[in-house]
């Protein structure tokens, strides 16, 4: 069965898009952890971070440095913002597509769970 985050790339199942280009999509979280709770995905199936090679940098680059935009745009520029990647099912990922979950709107406790 394809990847669930495959499908909202190829607008396949719905999601709230915020953002796309040629290489990402942030779209917000079904299940949101915070009052504000958005993932970012590189548009090309990568199943973890795990599993990235020399030729994402550029994807991966991108992705990175779009973050900040994000900030801005949700409404959280200069409040805190907790960034986190699951990376494999020990550590809590469940969709094997690259993502990272943008959290902000409330105090995060430190360590995570
Ligand atoms: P993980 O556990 O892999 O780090 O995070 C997967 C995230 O994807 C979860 O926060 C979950 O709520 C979210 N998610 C799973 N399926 C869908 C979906 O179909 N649409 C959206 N927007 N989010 C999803
Ligand atoms: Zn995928």
């Amino acid at each position: 069965m394809k990847c669930m985050f495959c499908k909202i790339v190829n607008r396949e199942i719905s999601s709230e898009i915020i953002y796309e280009d040629d290489k990402i999509m942030a779209f917000y979280d079904i299940n949101p952890q915070a009052p504000v709770h958005v993932l970012v995905i590189p548009r090309k199936h990568i199943a973890s971070i795990a599993e990235l090679e020399e030729d994402d940098r550029a994807v991966m680059g991108h992705l990175m440095v779009k973050i900040p935009e994000f900030i801005i745009s949700l409404g959280l520029a200069g409040r805190g913002v907790r960034i986190v990647n699951n990376c494999l099912a020990e550590a809590g990922q469940s969709v094997f597509h690259i993502h990272f979950h943008v959290l902000g709107g409330r105090t995060f406790g430190w360590p995570p769970g």
